[in-house]
């Protein structure tokens, strides 16, 4: 298997990310998935069809591998016999390769995948009576190194491409069995509500598996807009969420650009806190980014903004905390519902969760002060599939590793 360059870690407080060149297949076929329809007639224009042939192929193969899960170019049937062949041989259909799949006694799946080039990420699976949230990776491991999370103690390695964040989406749905079986006709528009009211097992996405998906925009934005088409995976935008750690200036254009509900992972409401907690709050501070949250584009009443908040025993979660939580939601007129994370503990974690008793008095303030406050409950602990404790094995460095390398990048210039 090609070996991919890591990528440079970019530091605690000021991370960027820094887009790196993925390996090339070795048998020179390019990956439709991720792709967008115009990307695809491009490709086909490439290899030599004319505009007009590329552009109606390339609508029909859009359908079939994100409306209806083809895993083959022979499964496109009304694709001429003659063609097929063609497509094979300068394309391929992937997906990333699932390396391991678990299951939790309470129902929650989840699994561990591997890129082309080899390294290995995750997603988690959580049914619920009336749902079934899909949880997404953003990037191979996180630069952010918010004190809490088992993803914040991985090194970076790379941003996932819009083929592999869409693919996790498309490997759910092969893996519940949830392609759409209707018509052939795909000029037909098929209607959202099939694809809730149905029984279908996966309804939700939420961004919030491994990685800041506010630091890879670009292929975030690319992926979603493949799952919110209409002739792709055709997810409602109201049914997904992407959750950021306070990205201030990204924000603005996801609301713009992506349009999905917004969630923020605030966790404490004191400058000395969240700096430690949560480090990209010395670069964004808490009054920032409740501002960024006051002018997101498409938040409402009926479209609140969630902030989370993980209850780390001791450290964030006293009656004051609670109340100047309420206060600075108000003083913002934010249209906000708070989720209340009970600490999922993980080996070595500098944490523990808050008493049960406190969540519950906590939350009680923060429901007094008018702001509905949640606690979430834990899923998937028994097989580390729960918030915060993602993380791969393969990429396992410590902390002080981790922060020895930094340092000698850094004094290497
Ligand atoms: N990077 C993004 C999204 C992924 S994390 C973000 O930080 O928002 C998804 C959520 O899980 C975040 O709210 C994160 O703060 C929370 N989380 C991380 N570690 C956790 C832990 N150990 N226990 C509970 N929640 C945790
Ligand atoms: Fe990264 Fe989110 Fe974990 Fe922070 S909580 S380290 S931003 S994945």
């Amino acid at each position: 298997m090609p070996d991919t360059p890591l990528m440079p870690i970019p530091g605690h407080v000021d991370p960027v990310t820094v887009t790196r060149a993925i390996t090339p297949r070795a048998d020179g076929r390019a990956d439709l998935i991720g792709l967008t329809r115009e990307q695809i007639a491009e490709l086909f224009a490439e290899a030599g069809l004319d505009a007009k042939q590329a552009r109606l192929r390339a609508k029909q193969v859009f359908h079939w591998l994100y409306h209806r899960g083809a895993t083959s170019f022979e499964a496109m049937t009304d694709i001429a016999k003659t063609m097929r062949p063609w497509l094979e041989e300068r394309f391929v259909i992937g997906r990333p390769e699932v390396i391991e799949a678990q299951h939790s006694t309470d129902g929650t799946r989840k699994w561990l995948l591997r890129t082309a080039d080899g390294h290995d990420f995750e997603m988690v699976f959580i049914p619920d009576a009336d749902r079934g949230t899909l949880c997404v990776s953003s990037q191979v491991g996180c630069t952010l190194n918010c004190r809490f999370c088992h993803t914040g103690t991985m090194k970076l390695v790379r941003n996932l491409t819009p083929g592999e964040i869409v693919g996790q989406v498309m490997l759910a749905r092969d893996a519940l069995g949830e392609w759409p079986k209707g018509k052939m006709d795909f000029a037909e528009e098929e209607s959202e509500a099939e694809y809730t009211a149905d029984g279908r097992l996966l309804t939700n996405i939420v961004m919030m598996g491994m990685g800041e998906p506010l630091y890879n925009f670009d292929n975030v934005r690319d992926a979603l807009a493949i799952v919110m088409h209409g002739d792709g995976l055709a997810l409602s935008k109201r049914r997904i969420t992407l959750s950021t750690s306070g990205v201030v200036p990204m924000m603005a254009r996801c609301g713009e650009e992506i349009g999905v509900n917004l969630a923020v992972s605030l966790h404490a409401v004191t400058k000395p806190v969240r700096d430690e907690i949560v480090p990209l709050n010395k670069k964004f501070g808490i009054e920032q980014l409740l501002q960024a949250c006051a002018d997101y584009p498409g938040a409402s009443n009926a479209r609140r903004i969630t902030f989370e908040y993980v209850m780390l025993d001791g450290i964030n979660d006293s009656d004051d905390d609670a109340r100047e939580l309420v206060r600075l939601l108000k003083a913002y007129k934010l249209p906000a519902k708070v989720n209340l994370i009970p600490f999922n503990p993980w080996p070595g974690a500098p944490y523990q969760c808050s008493s049960p008793e406190r969540v519950r008095a906590f939350s009680n303030i923060v429901f007094e002060g008018g702001i509905s406050a949640p606690v979430r409950t834990p899923r998937g602990r028994d097989i580390d599939a729960a918030c915060g404790q993602l993380r791969t094995a393969a990429e396992k460095k410590s902390r002080a590793e981790r922060d020895r390398e930094a340092a000698a990048a850094q004094a290497s210039g």
